[in-house]
């Protein structure tokens, strides 16, 4: 008898350690996350057929929350959305979640981080007849665990007043780590970035090994200061006389373009600063992507799958299009007139981009970054 009863008490006190456990994990998160899982459960007991999904996102643009808006109204599925500022972050809630996963859906930019969560084994395959017609092939993930939602050339910016339309002619990746003229004159930021790590990545599926080392060699000794900023930050550093190209994703410059607030610390950069696509050759531009993964054992699992199919339509990969300045995946979705207007200026027809499957951006990713520590890509 008083060994059950100390059974029962030991069963007692490693329950209460536990959900101190969990309410340690809980209030160590953000307050927004936390705010949702409450709403979530009180929804819950309101009205038990609610429907639903719990969306995991590190973007965080008002033209996303006004397409999820239109998704309730033509489903009546109702979206929570979550936000992280770094992918890793949110990777590292979900795992947190474990058996008891709250996760409908994962979107993050870049496909390198897509492979992260891929690697976390937080993902599961979906087999969609919409989303294998509406996204490229290339840009889905191998095994189906995402697909890209839209697409970010890695384009180069340069100064209207002190680059030449001949010297914009012979450049390309290449050439800007090589040409003399370049020399102390190129801006792009740290290689803790993934856009950064991921244009490795690329280098060493096309080029190999050896042909990347040299590229990321060059690139360094041609950098005009210790990386340093944002995307936006390397136009404004142009504007500023600190340099005459930078590298950038393709949006940026239309946010740039688009900065209309004159307090802006980038007013007026979109006027000194020209968008330039390089090789538009058989190598191609570097193209990454955002994009879209159901999480495993996700409780919304039917509803995940078609807010992934919402997004993929023709008029929402136009919303990201014109709202947020990104390249459609859909073929059937057109480019916005910006983004269009930027291609006819340099009389490119179809923009050639590089040919490769995005995953091997995530297989390539821990030799990419080990070979920008080695080159010294950050002047530590
Ligand atoms: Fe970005």
């Amino acid at each position: 008898m008083s060994k059950k009863l100390l059974s029962l008490f030991l069963v007692i006190v490693v329950a209460f350690s536990f959900a101190a456990c969990n309410k340690n994990e809980e209030s160590s998160e953000s307050d927004n996350t936390q705010a949702n899982v409450e709403d979530t459960s009180s929804e819950d007991v309101v009205a038990e057929d609610m429907q639903e999904v719990n969306l995991y996102t590190t973007r965080h643009y008002e033209s996303d929350d006004e397409l999820y808006a239109k998704f309730t109204e033509e489903t009546g599925i109702k979206v929570n959305v979550v936000n992280e500022k770094k992918a890793g972050a949110l990777i590292e809630k979900i795992k947190s979640q474990g058996d008891n996963v709250q996760a409908d859906l994962f979107i993050t930019a870049d496909a390198g981080n897509l492979a992260k969560a891929s690697n976390a084994g937080i993902l599961e395959a979906v087999e969609s007849d919409v989303l294998v017609a509406n996204i490229p092939e290339k840009y889905r993930d191998v095994n189906n665990e995402w697909f890209g939602l839209t697409k970010r050339a890695r384009i180069m910016l340069y100064s209207k007043e002190r680059v030449s339309d001949d010297e914009l002619k012979n450049l390309d990746y290449n050439t800007l780590v090589k040409d003399e003229r370049w020399k102390g004159k190129v801006l792009i930021r740290s290689s803790s970035n993934i856009y950064n790590q991921s244009l490795v990545a690329a280098f060493i599926e096309i080029l190999g090994e050896q042909k990347a080392t040299e590229w990321v060699k060059g690139l360094s000794n041609q950098m005009a200061r210790k990386p340093e900023g944002n995307d936006r930050d390397q136009a404004l550093a142009i504007k500023n006389g600190e340099g005459d190209l930078a590298i950038s994703n393709s949006y940026y410059y239309g946010k740039l373009v688009n900065d209309k607030d004159p307090e802006s610390k980038y007013a007026g950069v979109a006027d000194v600063v020209g968008i330039y696509f390089p090789n538009q050759d058989e190598n191609g531009i570097h193209i990454n992507i955002s994009g879209i993964g159901l999480i495993k054992n996700a409780p919304n699992q039917e509803n995940a799958i078609k807010l992934m199919e919402f997004l993929s339509e023709v008029e929402q990969q136009e919303k990201f299009s014109s709202a947020n300045y990104e390249f459609p995946v859909n073929v059937n979705a057109q480019m916005s007139e910006l983004l269009q207007s930027w291609l006819d200026n340099q009389g490119i027809t179809e923009l050639k981009e590089q040919n490769i499957n995005l995953s091997k951006l995530g297989d390539n990713n821990a030799k990419a970054v080990e070979i920008m520590m080695l080159e010294n890509w950050d002047k530590e």
